[in-house]
C-alpha cells in the first residue's frame, strides 16, 4: 500500500527549485535546470536549477560578506547556539514531510527515513547547538629559554575557518547535510553546501527551515548541481577557506588536487570495505541479524557497510545460510510503499555499477548463495546478495560496491583475521561479534579503522566521532572532534613588562 503524500510535500515537489544564495531563491546564472528522477520508476520527480561556476562565485561572495560583516560573526555564541537548536526543532516539526521527501528522492523506505535519517539529523543540530558556547582555548605558561627572567601571558583562541564549501553524497542526503552544517555553524563559519545531483530536494527544504530558524542571509547557501561543474568550482575556488567532502575516494583525490591551489583546508569522508567478523562463540541470532543489517541497511549504500563478512570456519555455513535466509525474505519495493523493507538503488548509474560487480564476480568464479541479479525491470532495484568462494584479489572483495552485496570468507584465528580485516586500502569501520570481551578488544585494537562496533553495527550518534583511517578519509565528523576541523587555533602572546 502506497503512503499518500502530505499536501506540503506535493506542493514542494511541484514548486520551482532554485538556488539558495544570500538568503534568496534565484535561478542559475545560465538558466539551466536538471532533473531528479524517482528511483523506483525512473520517472522525473522534479526539475532543479543547475548551479555552475558563476553561481559558485556569487555564493562565495555572499558567504564572504556574511562572514566579514555579520550579523553572524558578531552574534554571541549563545545566540548562534539557539538558532542552531531551532533548526533541530524545525526538522522534528517537519519530520513526516522530510521523511517523505527523502524517500521519494533517494528511494529509501519511508519508515527508515522517519526513524533514522530525520531524527538523527535533528539530533545532530541539537548536539552541535550545545557546543556553540563551549568553544574554548587554553592559557599556556611559557618558559622561552632565550629570554631569561621574562614573563608572559599566553593563550589560544579557536576561531572559525571562514567560508566553507561542503559537498555531500546521495545516500543520506538530509543527514549528511546535518553532519556537515552542524559543526560548521556551531563554530561560526559560513557555508556553501552542494547536495548530490541525484538527491537535491531535502537540502533545498532544509534551506527554507534554516532561514526560518533565523540564520542570517548568506550564512548558508545551497547550490544543487553537478560535481564536475559546481562541485569542482567550489573545491578550486580561491575564496573558499575549507572544503569538506563526503563521497567516493576517487573524487576525494580530485578534491585534494583542486584544493591545492589556495591550500584550503580539506576534510574527507570517503569509501570503505568494512570487515564484519563473527567468532565461533558469537550469539548466533545476534550475529546473523547483525551481519545482515551491516550490509543491507540503506540497500548497502553506506560508506561503512559491512561488505566483507568473515566467519569462523566452524560456523561459516550456518552464519552464511542465516544471512542468505534473511536476504531472501527482504521485501523490495518503492520507498513509499508501507510494506517495503528495501527500496531501489539511487540511480541507473548505481544499478549498472552494482550489477557490473555481480557479473565480474561470476566471471571470476565466485559463488552466489542468493540474489545476484537486478530485481524486476522497472526502477533501479537489485536483489540482496550473498556471495562466497571469493579470493582476496577479486574486485568484489577489494572495491567498494555500494549496493546490497556481501562477500563471505572463513577464518581460523585472531592473527589470521586481523590480517584479513586489514587487507584493504580502506579503514572506515569494522564489526566484531563474540562473547569474549578480551578477544573483542584485542581485535578492536588491531583493526586499522575509525569505528569498531562490538556486538552491534550501524550505531550512529552525534556524540560519537566518525571518519576513516587510510584511504577512507581525513578528519572526523560528529563528536567534539568535528569542531577541530572547523576552527583555526590562534596563539596570543603578551610580554608582561613589570
Ligand atoms: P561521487 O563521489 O561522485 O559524488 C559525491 C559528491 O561529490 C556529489 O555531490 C557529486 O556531485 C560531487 N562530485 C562529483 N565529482 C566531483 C568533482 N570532480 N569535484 C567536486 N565534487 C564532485 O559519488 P557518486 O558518483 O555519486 O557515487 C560513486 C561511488 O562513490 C559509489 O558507488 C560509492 O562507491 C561511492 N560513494 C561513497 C559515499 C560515501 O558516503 N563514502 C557516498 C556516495 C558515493
Amino acid at each position: 500500500m502506497t503512503v499518500a503524500l502530505d499536501k506540503s510535500v506535493e506542493d514542494f515537489i511541484t514548486s520551482p527549485h532554485q538556488l539558495f544564495i544570500d538568503g534568496r531563491w534565484v535561478d542559475a546564472a545560465s538558466g539551466r535546470t536538471f532533473t531528479t528522477p524517482d528511483p523506483a520508476t525512473g520517472q522525473t520527480l522534479a526539475h532543479v536549477a543547475e548551479a555552475d561556476a558563476e553561481d559558485v562565485d556569487r555564493a562565495v561572495r555572499a558567504a564572504r560578506r556574511a562572514f566579514e560583516h555579520g550579523p553572524w560573526s558578531r552574534m554571541t555564541a549563545s545566540e548562534r547556539g539557539r538558532i542552531i537548536w531551532r533548526i533541530g526543532d524545525l526538522i522534528l516539526e517537519h519530520a513526516d514531510e522530510l521523511a517523505q521527501l527523502e524517500s521519494l528522492d533517494n528511494g529509501k523506505p519511508l519508515a527508515v527515513a522517519r526513524v533514522a535519517d530525520v531524527p538523527l539529523a535533528a539530533d545532530l543540530f541539537h548536539y552541535m547547538a550545545g557546543w556553540a558556547t563551549k568553544i574554548e582555548g587554553n592559557t599556556i605558561s611559557l618558559s622561552v629559554p632565550y629570554l631569561p627572567g621574562s614573563a608572559f601571558h599566553a593563550y589560544t583562541l579557536r576561531e572559525p575557518v571562514g567560508v566553507v564549501a561542503q559537498i555531500i553524497p546521495w545516500n543520506f542526503p538530509l543527514l549528511m547535510a546535518a553532519w556537515k552544517l552542524g559543526p560548521a555553524l556551531a563554530t561560526g563559519n559560513v557555508v556553501i553546501l552542494k547536495p548530490a545531483e541525484q538527491t537535491p530536494l531535502s537540502a533545498l527544504r532544509l534551506a527554507e527551515l534554516i532561514a526560518e530558524a533565523g540564520v542570517p542571509d548568506g550564512v548558508v547557501n545551497v547550490l544543487p548541481g553537478y560535481g564536475e561543474t559546481a562541485g569542482a568550482a567550489l573545491a578550486a575556488h580561491d575564496g573558499v577557506d575549507k572544503v569538506a567532502f563526503t563521497g567516493s575516494t576517487e573524487v576525494g583525490r580530485l578534491i585534494v588536487h583542486a584544493a591545492a591551489g589556495n591550500l584550503k583546508k580539506v576534510t574527507l569522508e570517503l569509501g570503505g570495505k568494512s570487515p564484519n567478523v563473527v567468532f565461533d562463540d558469537a550469539d548466533p541470532d545476534l550475529a546473523v541479524q547483525g551481519a545482515a543489517n551491516a550490509i543491507f541497511f540503506n540497500h548497502g549504500q553506506c560508506c561503512i557497510a559491512g561488505s566483507r563478512l568473515f566467519v569462523h570456519r566452524s560456523r561459516f555455513d550456518e552464519v552464511v545460510e542465516g544471512v542468505a535466509e534473511i536476504a531472501r525474505g527482504i521485501r523490495l519495493g518503492p520507498g513509499l510503499d508501507a510494506d517495503t523493507q528495501m527500496g531501489p538503488l539511487v540511480s541507473d548509474e548505481q544499478l549498472r555499477r552494482v550489477t557490473g560487480f555481480l557479473e565480474s564476480g561470476r566471471q571470476e568464479g565466485a559463488r552466489t548463495v542468493t540474489g545476484g541479479e537486478r530485481h524486476g525491470d522497472q526502477g533501479y532495484f537489485v536483489q540482496p546478495t550473498v556471495i562466497t568462494d571469493v579470493r582476496p584479489d577479486m574486485r568484489l572483495v577489494r572495491e567498494e560496491i555500494f549496493g546490497p552485496v556481501v562477500v563471505a570468507s572463513p577464518f581460523s584465528d585472531l592473527d589470521e583475521i586481523a590480517a584479513q580485516a586489514n587487507d584493504t586500502v580502506y579503514g572506515l569501520g569494522a564489526g566484531i561479534w563474540t562473547r569474549d570481551i578480551s578477544k573483542a578488544h584485542a581485535l578492536a585494537g588491531r583493526i586499522r579503522a575509525g569505528t569498531i562496533w562490538i556486538n552491534c553495527y550501524n550505531v550512529f550518534d552525534a556524540a560519537l566521532p566518525f571518519g576513516g583511517y587510510k584511504q577512507s578519509g581525513w578528519g572526523r565528523e560528529m563528536g567534539h572532534q568535528a569542531l577541530d576541523a572547523y576552527t583555526e587555533v590562534k596563539s596570543v602572546c603578551t610580554q608582561l613588562h613589570t
